[in-house]
């Protein structure tokens, strides 16, 4: 139920939407319940996807991207938000739209050469490290310093809640390089760089085959080359990736609320209750016309934002709504949808239930609803 017609289509789109739609068939859906279990996304199939293009359709040709747009690349993590899996959908998306882009955007020639071509191939898996446990929705507010220490820099601190922080390869991570609020640094951290450890996997409610972890920093000692960006800038940097984070988080909200209503329309036209079929009851049938519409037009605004991006805009007062409208929206429509399944919709072998549970954190993480609602009303 993508209703994919609309101005901002083109046929690239459409063998887009098919080649993903063919590969989550393929590759995801069958298999995912193990992902499930294990709690992380084998990292072959994460290869195949970066051999079929799927991994940097945003960079540049050189580096094995596709030098695709914002529209195509929200086409993309539209596609991909159709598989029931937000685990996977997850891991993929911080690797191309929330981490992979700090490196696409800020990263210098030799910084790209020696790492973009292999995030690009699925070959070096990335993660990004800004939020931490006595800082999340306050950037600003981390505790993890840079110290300059020759030609070195010196990382010391925690991070916490990181999307891909047990088996990435690649981590950008933000820290605090000066004493003013906002002196913030990106560094690229290597996984076996000496003092860098994994904390802890945590468990979580819903994204299960996602890994999320601790990250520690312990005297970690990075190469002045490994500066991502310009010093003391990192907080800007962090603010402007953002964009692209929440266009894919409200891509993927879209994509849950249109694959619990396929789901649902399915099962109320089937299921039986009171002498005639679940779909025959007015109320069911309002319900689930009012959840479309609201899903339609949240869709309509996430291609009219990225479609805002191609046209050079600053939108940060759009991307903010954007992420409150559909984070919220996500909860009420697959919610709705869980109601109408019934007993069924609490059981964990059933799609609904998955996505109801992975659900919940798209109104807190990349931006909780309250957040971004302070981000739209101050620009008023
Ligand atoms: C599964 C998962 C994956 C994540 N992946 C990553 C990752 O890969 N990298 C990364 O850096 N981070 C990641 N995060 C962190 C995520 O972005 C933060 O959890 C989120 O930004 C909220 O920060 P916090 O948890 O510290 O909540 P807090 O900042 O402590 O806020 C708690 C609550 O208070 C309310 N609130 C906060 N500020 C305001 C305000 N100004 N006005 C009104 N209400 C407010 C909101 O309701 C908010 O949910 C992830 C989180 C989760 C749960």
């Amino acid at each position: 139920m993508q209703n994919s017609t609309s101005i901002y289509d083109n046929p690239d789109h459409e063998l887009l939407r098919d080649q993903v739609a063919k590969f989550i068939a393929r590759e995801v859906e069958p298999h995912a319940d193990a992902w499930e279990e294990k709690g992380m996304v084998p990292r072959d199939v994460l290869k195949r996807m970066g051999q079929a293009g799927l991994l940097g359709l945003m960079y540049e040709g050189e580096y094995g991207g596709g030098d695709a747009d914002a529209l195509t690349n929200l086409v993309f993590a539209e596609a991909l938000s159709q598989s029931t899996y937000a685990g996977f959908i997850i891991t993929v998306l911080v690797h191309t739209d929330m981490a992979g882009p700090h490196l696409h955007h800020s990263g210098n020639a030799q910084q790209k050469a020696k790492y973009l071509k292999k995030v690009t191939a699925g070959e070096s898996i990335c993660a990004v490290g800004i939020s931490e446990p006595g800082a999340g929705s306050d950037v600003a507010g981390i505790r993890t310093t840079a110290r300059h220490d020759g030609d070195e820099w010196v990382i010391n601190g925690t991070k916490m809640f990181i999307t891909n922080g047990v088996h990435a390869d690649l981590y950008f991570v933000a820290a605090k390089t000066g004493t003013a609020r906002h002196e913030v640094t990106m560094f690229i951290v290597e996984k076996g760089t000496p003092g860098f450890s994994v904390g802890r996997a945590l468990k979580k409610t819903g994204w299960l085959s996602s890994d999320t972890a601790e990250l520690i920093f312990d005297n970690v000692r990075i190469p002045e080359a490994n500066v991502l960006g310009e010093v003391g800038k990192g907080f800007y940097s962090v603010m402007k990736n953002f964009q692209t984070e929440r266009i894919a988080l409200a891509a993927m909200a879209v994509g849950h609320c249109q694959r619990a209503l396929e789901l649902t329309l399915d099962y109320v036209r089937q299921r039986e209750a009171f002498g005639g079929k679940l779909w025959d009851k007015q109320t069911i049938r309002h319900r689930l016309a009012m959840a479309d519409a609201k899903t339609r037009a949240a869709r309509a605004f996430t291609y009219h934002c990225a479609w805002r991006v191609t046209q050079g805009h600053d939108i940060v007062q759009d991307v903010s709504m954007l992420k409150a409208l559909t984070g919220e929206l996500v909860n009420e429509v697959v919610q709705t949808c869980q109601q109408f399944h019934g007993g069924m919709g609490y059981i964990r072998e059933t799609a609904i239930e998955r996505l109801w549970r992975d659900a919940r954190v798209l109104a807190i993480g990349g931006g909780a609803t309250e957040v971004m609602l302070e981000e739209v009303a101050k620009r008023y």
